[in-house]
């Protein structure tokens, strides 16, 4: 607890000598011990507070020790804490099938995983069996997890040198029009663009070796990309003409991000299979899953699925997803979050875009925002390059060193400040982390050359 710094060093030498952690060069890093955490916000062990604008790795949705969510994983726990896959269980019934009401039309079944990068490495695997093809298209700028598959479909550095596992896999670019891959200047042309890359893409390749195109349904990590009006029911059209699956990634943004159930609900497009996680329980218990649409159910009606998990549907998991769609109703969720985005997120980095020259473009949808710093607007020259390490990231490092300082953890990638607070926060923290960010972006436009 506060001020134990005994027990403060203890976690520190415990996590330097014994844990091995993502992404990470072991010897480089010193990571913050975490002392509790509640609503939108933690503490270390010397009380600093942070309020948590990342929602840890954007999962948090329902923030730390939602009471509703801690009864339901201790009641479970009190009833039937594990029970496999191959058992039919109440909880796990019951989530499968809110999930599956929740979705869209002609969906029939879940298929539960351990987490994200599984979840798509399972909804491809089914797309390949259901279509009798291999390949698999995937966009640049994207985030897929980090299992073979997963990381092979992933679009950004990452991948660069794990992205062997899977040689089906081709990617594609998909639509970004700030820093557009097809010199478009409307959203129009954006879309129109877009789609005839895809479509030459899938000609390219071969349409009757392509089982699946897989996309997030709003990029996450790589800068939240709201796709442009058109483009997701065009994707659709391609999928529909060359019979290829469409599996949207809604890991990142399902389960309220956005002010919608699932984010592809606010852009008129039926996908065949949607992967979950993240949000449908905020990570208290590891959790993730496949929506299946009918068709594809049934194309393992007679025929056995090849695959699965011994916690497919944990019941400590299930019980805190089923309460999640409680909480979301019982707290207006949804409603909470476009209100907040549209009334105090939108209109205040509209603001900040008038006051802070290095903010070259923000964008996003519900409590889901990004934006992209640069050092000069007419070149578009980002704050820092892309992958950048080391001291070419140092701009980028002053930004989120002022944001902690302040008690804000940020969520960051590459020149972008992303915004993606817990769900639940309180209105004055939103601004109180906006404040914090505003000031934050002084130090950005230090940096700027334009
Ligand atoms: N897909 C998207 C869009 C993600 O953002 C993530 C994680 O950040 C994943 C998949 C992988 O999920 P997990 O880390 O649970 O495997």
């Amino acid at each position: 607890s506060f001020g134990d710094t005994e027990a403060q060093r203890e976690v520190r030498e415990n996590d330097r000598n014994h844990v091995f952690h993502s992404w990470s060069a072991q010897g480089q890093i010193n990571p913050l011990p975490v002392a509790k955490g509640e609503g939108a916000r933690f503490w270390d062990y010397d009380g600093k507070e942070y309020l948590d604008f990342s929602s840890q790795l954007v999962n948090l949705n329902l923030g730390h020790q939602h009471p509703g969510l801690v009864k339901a994983i201790q009641e479970q726990a009190g009833r039937l804490a594990t029970i496999q896959p191959s058992f039919a269980n109440d909880v796990r019934g019951e989530l499968a099938k809110r999930v599956v009401e929740h979705s869209f039309d002609g969906a029939r079944s879940v298929f539960f995983t351990n987490g994200g990068a599984d979840a798509n490495e399972y909804a491809v695997r089914m797309a390949r069996h259901h279509t009798g093809r291999q390949k698999v298209l995937a966009r640049y700028r994207s985030y897929h997890g980090s299992t073979a598959t997963a990381i092979t479909l992933t679009g950004e550095p990452r991948r660069w040198t794990n992205g062997t596992l899977d040689s089906g896999v081709v990617h594609f670019s998909g639509p970004y029009q700030y820093r557009s891959a097809f010199y478009a200047e409307t959203p129009e042309q954006e879309t129109e663009r877009a789609l005839a890359h895809l479509e030459q893409t899938i000609q390219f390749e071969g349409p009757n070796t392509i089982a699946a195109i897989i996309l997030e349904t709003v990029t996450g990590t790589n800068g939240v990309l709201v796709p442009p009006p058109g483009y997701l029911p065009g994707v659709r059209a391609l999928c529909d003409k060359y019979g290829i699956v469409m599996i949207l990634d809604e890991v990142m943004v399902g389960f309220g991000r956005t002010g919608q159930w699932f984010a592809y609900q606010g852009f008129d497009v039926r996908p065949d299979l949607v992967t979950f996680a993240k949000g449908v329980n905020s990570g208290y218990v590891p959790l993730g899953g496949v929506v299946i649409s009918e068709q594809i159910h049934d194309t393992f009606a007679d025929r056995p699925f090849p695959g699965g998990l011994t916690y497919s549907g944990h019941p400590l998991a299930c019980a805190s997803g089923v309460a999640t769609f409680d909480i979301f109703e019982e707290e207006g969720i949804l409603e909470r979050v476009r209100d907040l985005g549209e009334r105090v997120v939108a209109p205040r980095l509209a603001q900040f875009a008038e006051k802070h020259p290095s903010v070259g473009e923000f964008r996003g949808t519900g409590l889901f925002w990004s934006l992209d710093l640069v050092v000069d607007r007419e070149t578009r020259e980002p704050l820092v390059p892309f992958n950048a390490a080391g001291d070419a990231a140092a701009p980028m490092n002053a930004v989120t060193g002022a944001c902690k300082d302040a008690g804000l953890w940020p969520f960051t990638h590459f020149n972008r400040l992303q915004i993606a607070p817990p769900l639940v926060i309180a209105e004055e923290d939103l601004v109180k982390g906006l404040d914090i960010i505003d000031a934050a972006l002084d130090v950005a436009d230090g940096y700027y050359t334009g």
